[in-house]
């Protein structure tokens, strides 16, 4: 993304990701890791959001609803020539193709509104309240800022005239369906949006427009979010590894060498004959008591 602070703890929280999912239901509880939800109305833009974000296409788009199963994708940028994504469902598989990325999440087959929709009643903003009611976790994205009806104009909305919300909004210009038909890449929609900015009914509103500013939002709670859940999650993870700990100690000590766990089985068959014979010679007794 666009102008990222705080590199090192998204990768922790990568790898996090990872052992935490493959944990079972009970070990995973209360390990919840800090995540972005984008909630909005089918085409309200959600998809376009997250591939400007990332500056890359890499989810399948369109007018009909396209992308409907959760599914957990790690984009990884290992330098600036190297970059891939790779799927909770098919771990150590590295897409470098992001066209085959957009392929996968069609096969496997699974925040936001239009500004010209009605925003005040939009169900993504009452889903926000429900799931953040202090809104302090809640960041307002106008997105279709170009197809707004003639003489309107998102001014009020983004300056939180009209909804009120503690992080404010973010209005955005992504690639219409024609830009996308006609292969324009989405680098090339940031440009249309920096002459978009410059509109003037958009004066003075230059920080909350655009993906970049977005980025920088996110990055900027997701940041805050992970330094405040850290020592939370560091006392849960220590306090699940001690019960491991303790039930590992419980099943004897380790055994490296081969050898040493061929003694060691020898030692358990052993007992096992002990015990069993001295239960057989005991029946045997009951029988011959008789
Ligand atoms: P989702 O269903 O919320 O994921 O919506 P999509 O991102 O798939 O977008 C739905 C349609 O709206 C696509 O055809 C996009 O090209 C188009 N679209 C998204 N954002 C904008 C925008 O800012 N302006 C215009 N003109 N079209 C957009
Ligand atoms: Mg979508």
């Amino acid at each position: 993304a666009p102008g990222t602070v705080g590199q090192a703890v998204i990768p922790l929280v990568n790898r996090l990701q990872d052992i935490i999912a493959r944990l079972d239901g009970d070990a995973a509880a209360g390990l919840e890791l800090p995540q972005v939800a984008a909630i909005g109305g089918q085409s309200s833009g959600k998809s376009s959001v997250l591939e400007a974000l990332v500056g890359r296409d890499f989810l399948p788009r369109g007018p009909d609803i396209c992308t409907r199963r959760p599914l957990v994708l790690q984009l990884v940028r290992h330098s600036a020539s190297e970059e891939w994504g790779e799927f909770l469902h098919a771990p150590g598989r590295r897409f470098h193709d992001f066209e085959q990325i957009k392929r996968e999440i069609e096969v496997s087959s699974v925040m936001v509104g239009a500004a010209n929709a009605d925003l005040a009643n939009s169900d993504a903003l009452q889903l926000a309240r429900l799931a953040d009611p202090d809104g302090s976790r809640t960041i307002g994205v106008i997105t279709k800022l170009d197809i707004m009806g003639r003489g309107t104009d998102a001014r009020n909305f983004l300056l939180g005239n009209v909804i009120p919300l503690k992080l404010g909004y973010v209005g955005l210009v992504n690639r219409s369906q024609e830009d996308i038909n006609f292969n324009r890449s989405v680098k090339d929609a940031l440009a249309f949006e920096e002459f978009f900015s410059t509109l003037p009914a958009y004066h003075g509103l230059a920080h909350c427009c655009g993906v970049p500013q977005l980025a920088k939002k996110l990055n900027m709670i997701l940041l805050k979010h992970i330094t405040d859940m850290l020592p939370g999650l560091k006392t849960r993870i220590n306090a699940q590894l001690v019960a491991v700990a303790k039930e590992h100690a419980a099943y004897g000590d380790t055994v490296e060498s081969a050898a040493g766990q061929g003694v060691k089985l020898l030692s358990i068959l052993r007992k096992y004959c002990e015990a069993f014979s001295s239960m057989v010679e005991g029946k045997n007794r009951v029988s011959t008591d008789k």
